[in-house]
């Protein structure tokens, strides 16, 4: 029975891991190179369980457990000496995750699993620097994590079965579904979801349509919550061409080489909500969707 989970990194996933682990009643030591991080990271997760509490979904005294559950720790070694699942959610950046599992490996528990929840970087090659390939998997949450049900569980190469089903019932105990992958380039979710972005961002590239007709034409025609240039930049424009690259080297075929313009934008530093601007323009308070000046007629 798996109780005392690690999570290693306090950004936008790292908190909505640790929030759902701590709300089901797991012990969560949340790690994080910067103290200002954590620090922020238990400011959102205390406003997301008051956002549950006046949706009727959760009690104060839910919100005292889930937040009793929580430490942090900015010291890797002593916040995963006891664990016995760490789930990586830090920066995706493949040198760095590469550093931090062999971290892990010296410094968890034999039997300890060791899980990521990259979006695009190979389970094998992580799993690679271990010396045990057999516990390493990939945990893929979804954006936001207290919300979104899907989890895209990634044998690597060596994963074992039983790793596998652990984190299957793990996945389950903290009511979310569970899909179970190989681990190839971009798993299933970004090696659908991100050629379908590129295609839109090459729709407007090559003056097909403009960006409110792009997303309408995907939100009405096909249900899709969200059209895929807001996604974009939702998601961040930058990850979503590291992903293109991921697929683009993994894959071999040009058909996964990142549109011109998505290039362009993410030079200028356009990524999208996080920088202000991207398909979009996003002003602080303002709900209202402006499509950025560029790309209006
Ligand atoms: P983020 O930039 O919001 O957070 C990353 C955090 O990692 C930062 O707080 C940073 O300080 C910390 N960090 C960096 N180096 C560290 C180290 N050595 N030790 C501990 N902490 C360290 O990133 P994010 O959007 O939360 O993404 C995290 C992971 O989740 C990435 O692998 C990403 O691909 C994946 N992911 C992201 C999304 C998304 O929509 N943002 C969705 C699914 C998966």
């Amino acid at each position: 029975m798996v109780n005392r989970i690690a999570v290693i990194g306090a950004g936008t996933m790292g908190n909505g891991i640790a929030h759902v682990f701590a709300q089901f009643g797991f012990r969560v030591n949340l790690i994080d190179i910067s103290k200002e991080k954590l620090e922020t990271s238990v400011i959102t997760i205390t406003k997301n369980i008051d956002r549950q509490i006046n949706k009727g979904l959760l009690t104060q005294e839910d919100k005292k457990v889930a937040l009793n559950n929580i430490s942090t720790f900015t010291d890797l070694v002593i916040g995963v000496k006891d664990a016995e699942l760490v789930i990586e959610a830090a920066t995706e950046n493949v040198d760095l995750k590469l550093n931090i599992f062999r971290e892990l490996d010296l410094a968890t528990p034999k039997g300890c699993i060791l899980a990521t929840n990259t979006s695009s970087i190979s389970i094998t090659k992580i799993a690679a620097v271990t010396k045990r390939s057999s516990y390493v998997i990939g945990m893929h949450f979804m954006n936001p994590v207290p919300v979104m049900k899907l989890v895209e569980v990634i044998n690597g190469y060596a994963t074992s079965p039983g790793v596998t089903k652990t984190i299957i019932d793990i996945s389950k105990k903290l009511q979310k579904i569970p899909c179970e992958v190989n681990d190839y380039p971009g798993f299933i979710a970004n090696r659908i979801l991100m050629p379908m972005i590129n295609e839109a961002i090459y729709s407007l590239y090559e003056g097909v349509a403009g960006v409110e007709e792009i997303d309408t034409i995907m939100k009405l025609g096909m249900s899709h919550p969200m059209g895929p240039l807001q996604l974009a930049d939702f998601i961040g424009l930058d990850v979503c061409h590291s992903i293109m690259k991921v697929l683009q080297d993994g894959l071999g075929n040009s058909k996964y080489s990142p549109c011109p313009l998505l290039s362009n934008m993410v030079m200028a530093g356009h990524l999208g909500v996080k920088t202000g601007e991207g398909f979009y323009e996003y002003t602080p308070g303002k709900k209202e969707l402006v499509v950025s000046g560029r790309f209006r007629p």
